[in-house]
């Protein structure tokens, strides 16, 4: 007999509908599975047969032929395993066809018939629900996160005779509807800049690139507090809509991630990837070409601490997601696209010591530091726009108290300039004035004859390059919205020039 079942297979953070077709019929008892499938996949024959026998349900000693169609799909994870039982029980006449017609099947089973959770359930059920699906049937562990999705009814089950005693009897197990207003857990609500003494410079530049998305470099001694910073960067950005939300969600889904959460993500990430990340790590890859840490910082800031310390060549590989805001990953014929569209904030010691131009305490010689800067890689710097110093606290820093600016406080500006931003660009294909490319410079950023004249003299003073320059421009147009300022005055180019002096203290001018 001939059944049809139908289930969903992952493409980046989007999924595809797949049928699962099962035949059974007379002839030498084979067990064939065909239609590009990866290995896990071809496993699912094992884990479905012997759950079924440890449920006490027999195959037939028949020709038993499985088909998952499209066949230009690749058909990878773990979730085909309950469809494919599904298919199997109808085609033994064991469960009725059409109680199933109506459903989508997602999950993977242990070999005593317990229902696993899978990776990817969210972006499956949000898109099979727009193509017109209406009833899933999901794993336990995966409830929350389908439940996120409003609208369609989410049936769960733990093993695999439950599943079979449901889809036997009246649909009495009525799935609720999802709470629309369900907390969201908020993780960075416990860091502030209200905890930051000191620093007013770098405070002031992370306000800067938050609000013009600008990537940053931070470079100080150990102990200055970098991290501290850095780890508070989010907490000034706009709050995520709900679309963006959805979205976070779903790349976290497909990595496994979600912790079936209850709520989805609401805050913006933070990713903090050790030094010794491989390139698959970072930009995403592996067997099943999973999202890396680019991905998973989507819409909120990766930072990269001890930036000198990476693999020069992993963090090359961050130029096209930079660039593009997104990652194209390949394997074989198969390719997927990711969102990576992050803030970038790095940190570094100036010299291997971590106190040069301190030169009372820097051991190192003027070779070494230049051999440490030389670690630097070339293509990122160039997409770094602002590059501050953090520099040791003094004594009355330290003991100072609650004088602090709080994130929300900061945030309220950023919020504005971001509007003052998307209003100007909305003709434009980008959002933010750092990405504003040089073509459109003489557009959005006028320049009067008073700040022309400052520029050409800094541009001589520095030895600027055409990059420096037209960086400082980018930064100067963002520190003047947040002034809520139509044209860039003399007071917001001297600011984004103090953003660039780090250039000349350490790299000798042409280095950033
Ligand atoms: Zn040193």
């Amino acid at each position: 007999m001939y059944s049809v079942i139908r289930t969903a297979v992952l493409e980046g953070i989007h999924s595809k509908s797949i049928s699962i077709e099962v035949d059974i019929s007379t002839g030498m008892p084979v067990f064939d599975m065909v239609g590009n499938l990866s290995s896990e996949v071809k496993e699912a024959k094992e884990r479905v047969r012997t759950a079924l026998h440890n449920c006490g349900i027999m195959l037939p000693a028949n020709r038993i032929t499985i088909n998952m169609c499209p066949a230009n799909i690749k058909k990878s994870g773990t979730g085909f395993d309950v469809p494919i039982a599904v298919a199997l029980l109808v085609s033994m006449g064991i469960v009725d066809e059409a109680k199933c017609a109506d459903k989508v099947f997602v999950g993977e089973l242990s070999l005593n018939g317990k229902i696993l959770g899978t990776n990817g359930v969210l972006p499956i059920v949000s898109d099979e629900f727009s193509r017109g699906v209406k009833k899933f049937v999901v794993p336990k562990a995966n409830e929350n996160e389908a439940r996120l999705v409003p609208g369609p009814q989410i049936f769960t089950f733990d093993n695999i005779s439950e599943l079979i005693d449901f889809l036997n009897g009246e649909e009495e197990k009525q799935s609720y509807v999802a709470d629309k207003d369900a907390k969201c857990k908020s993780k960075t609500s416990s860091v502030d800049f209200r905890d930051v003494n000191g620093q007013v410079f770098v405070k002031r530049a992370c306000e800067v690139a938050a609000a013009g998305m600008h990537n940053m470099l931070l470079v100080g001694p150990p102990g200055a507090g970098k991290t501290m910073v850095a780890e508070r960067l989010p907490t000034i950005l706009p709050s995520l809509s709900d679309e963006e939300k959805l979205e976070l969600s779903k790349i976290y889904s497909v990595c496994g991630l979600l912790d079936n959460n209850s709520a989805l993500l609401c805050d913006r990430p933070f990713r903090n990837p050790h030094h010794t990340v491989t390139k698959a790590g970072i930009i995403g890859g592996g067997m099943n070409l999973k999202p890396g840490e680019i991905s998973l910082a989507h819409n909120g800031v990766l930072f990269l601490d001890e930036l000198t310390e990476f693999n020069k060549e992993t963090i090359e590989v961050l130029r096209q997601p930079l660039e593009e805001h997104r990652i194209n990953l390949v394997r074989g014929n198969t390719s997927v696209v990711y969102p990576a569209n992050f803030l970038l904030l790095a940190a570094m010691n100036p010299c291997n010591c971590g106190y040069y131009p301190d030169m009372q305490r820097c051991r190192c010689t003027a070779t070494g530091v230049r051999r440490y800067l030389d670690k630097l890689s070339q293509p990122l710097i160039d997409r770094i726009d602002l590059c501050v110093e953090a520099s040791a606290l003094t004594y009355s820093e330290i003991v100072m108290k609650d004088n602090n600016e709080s994130s929300a406080s900061i945030r309220k500006r950023v919020v504005q300039c971001h509007r003052i931003q998307r209003e100007r660009y909305m003709s434009e294909k980008f959002r933010f004035n750092s990405r504003l490319p040089v073509s459109l410079m003489d557009k959005y950023c006028y320049l009067g004859d008073k700040e022309n004249r400052y520029m050409e003299s800094i541009y001589e003073k520095l030895q600027m390059t055409g990059r420096t320059y037209h960086k400082i421009i980018r930064v100067a147009r963002t520190i003047a919205d947040l002034d809520a300022s139509e044209n860039i005055k003399l007071r917001h180019l001297s600011e984004a020039v103090c953003y660039r002096s780090l250039d000349n203290k350490y790299f000798g001018g042409d280095m950033l």
